[in-house]
């Protein structure tokens, strides 16, 4: 799960950072609602943690624009202000969750992880597909009942291709989930990441789209599922 977080107090930001990092999330942090809009043009967010009180620019104004421009990612608002009147503001700006300061890190990834489901339109936690079984929360990962050791960047790639079922996504799309922008990255690393699902799901798990990407195929043993 790829997660843009725009906060501006440095502290509270490389707190969430630490602790979404640790819970197999990738995170990309700025400050200011102006850095914001250039990540979210620039990479694919599955979903965005915003800051209300931003040095350059309103977070309710931000998320309106958003919204407007044909954003669609789930937000989760964190604020310190608790009044009624701006969490109304907030819902009719396009946020989908709240989380008043302070917080603590375990609330904000369960929170993030259940706005991803209500996406993804799943009640349940454990995705499963064919054979395979994935838990987001506890990223434990089945195949036919048995788990199987994942790497962090075997999760993360994983978990795009399951929220996407049905899509084709491009190599910088799945490069985008996986990785951030800090990281080195080497030039063959995406196809050793799916080469290695492949050794460990089954060589049907993940599809080449010639020319396009790669989209979730059929785990080991197992019949392409029913559309
Ligand atoms: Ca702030």
């Amino acid at each position: 799960m790829h997660v843009l977080v725009c906060e501006d107090d440095e502290l509270i930001a490389s707190g969430i950072v630490a602790g979404l990092t640790a819970q197999g999330l990738t995170v990309e942090h700025v400050g200011t609602a102006s850095a914001a809009r250039a990540m979210l043009k620039a990479a694919q967010f599955d979903v965005m943690v915003l800051d209300l009180g931003l040095p350059d620019e309103d977070g309710l104004k931000l998320l309106q624009q958003l919204r407007q421009q044909g954003f669609d990612l789930p937000v989760l608002v964190l604020t310190a202000r608790d009044s009624v009147t701006d969490r109304v503001d907030g819902l009719q700006a396009g946020a989908d969750d709240y989380l008043l300061k302070p917080f603590d890190l375990r609330e904000l990834a369960a929170r993030l992880h259940t706005l991803l489901r209500r996406v993804a339109g799943r009640s349940v936690n454990l995705i499963e597909h064919g054979a395979l079984s994935y838990d987001p929360s506890s990223r434990v990962t089945k195949l036919a009942g048995k788990p199987v050791d994942l790497s962090r960047r075997e999760q993360a790639l994983l978990q795009a291709l399951l929220h996407n079922r049905g899509r084709v996504l491009s190599s910088e799309q799945l490069k985008d989930s996986i990785y951030g922008f800090g990281d080195e990255l080497e030039s063959n690393a995406l196809n050793v990441h799916i080469h290695h699902l492949r050794r460990k799901l089954g060589n049907g798990i993940v599809e080449t789209v010639r020319g396009l990407g790669y989209r979730l195929g059929h785990a080991d043993g197992t019949e392409p599922p029913q559309p």
